[in-house]
């Protein structure tokens, strides 16, 4: 039996397990990235990780990785979370610390929709987005089973939707994104105007706030729970637009903010009952994601098991 090895670099660790095509996990690590550190780091943790799972009988890479990538080419042509990346070759350069030929790298969020779509919350669809809730919000779109990734490598960009044209700037550069409301910056930025909450947050490390506020809002807090229904129903405005343009059975939501979903889904739902086409609105099924931190891995190995021609 074949094995493939899927690798999720984050901006803090990497992530990596071999998985049998049946999908179990057979081993599974997790180091430090030191992406902030610049590619150079990167690349040499990336080596000893994959030098670590020499005992498995690998025949594919699959790696995700925060930025945009140049299939064609195996070219990394933009980073914003690792250090001195700008047309980085990525591929010829993993080359260089294994002798394994078979190598795919991908998108993070595109890999943990397509790790959702065959061992998570979308097993059981054919086509599916999926929305990562963290810093931003990420989006994936898989179309009949296939990574739909655009002539750029860039499609599924979820989060620079433009839900309200005078809304809050983005880091894009325009403003009123959807990640402009749904997202931990977007959370923190909310939290920072409204004087009770921040005097609630003013020891919680910036990272916990999103946290910090959900357990607020199960306590009763009134902004923190009216913080959860606007994200809720700007979640069901946006995912309206995106099921009218392309009819998914599924909408999956992970990340850290979706563990706030008992406090949003409601919201979430209603918006979408009253605003979709009756067609695509009725067939939708919305999931909060399943594989947490391991969607990424997952998604990799598919693709690893495309690459080699084992899945379709
Ligand atoms: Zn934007």
């Amino acid at each position: 039996m074949k094995n493939v090895i899927g690798i999720d670099i984050g901006g803090t660790n990497i992530r990596a397990a071999a998985v049998n095509s049946n999908g179990e996990i057979l081993h599974q690590i997790k180091v430090k990235s030191n992406a902030r550190d610049g590619i150079e780091h990167l690349l040499k943790n990336l080596g000893e990780v994959i030098t670590s799972f020499a005992d498995f009988q690998t025949e594919c890479i699959g790696i995700g990785i925060p930025g945009i990538i140049d299939q064609k080419n195996g070219i990394l042509t933009q980073a914003p979370n690792i250090t001195g990346v700008k047309n980085f070759p990525l591929i010829k350069e993993i080359k260089k610390v294994t002798s394994l030929e078979s190598i795919i790298v991908e998108n993070d969020a595109n890999s943990a929709a397509l790790g959702e779509y065959w061992m998570g919350s979308g097993a059981q669809s054919n086509s599916m987005l999926m929305l990562t809730l963290g810093t931003g919000l990420g989006g994936g779109i898989v179309l009949n089973g296939e990574l739909w990734r655009g002539e750029d490598g860039m499609a599924g960009e979820i989060g620079h939707i433009i839900i309200d044209p005078a809304g809050p700037l983005c880091n894009c550069g325009n403003n009123g994104c959807f990640e402009s409301f749904v997202s931990a910056e977007a959370v923190r930025r909310i939290v920072n105007n409204n004087a009770v909450l921040k005097e609630f947050t003013k020891n919680t490390h910036p990272d916990d706030i999103p946290e910090k506020i959900m357990l607020l809002a199960i306590e009763g807090n009134e902004d923190s729970l009216q913080i959860w229904k606007d994200i809720g129903k700007t979640l069901g405005i946006g995912i309206t637009s995106l099921v009218n343009l392309l009819n998914v059975d599924s909408v999956i939501i992970g990340g850290g903010l979706s563990n706030a979903w008992e406090l949003f889904q409601n919201w979430m739902l209603i918006e979408i009952k009253k605003r979709a086409l009756s067609g695509p609105g009725e067939r939708l099924r919305i999931y909060p994601a399943s594989l947490g931190d391991n969607a990424g891995i997952f998604g990799c190995a598919y693709l690893a098991y495309k690459e080699l021609k084992i899945f379709n």
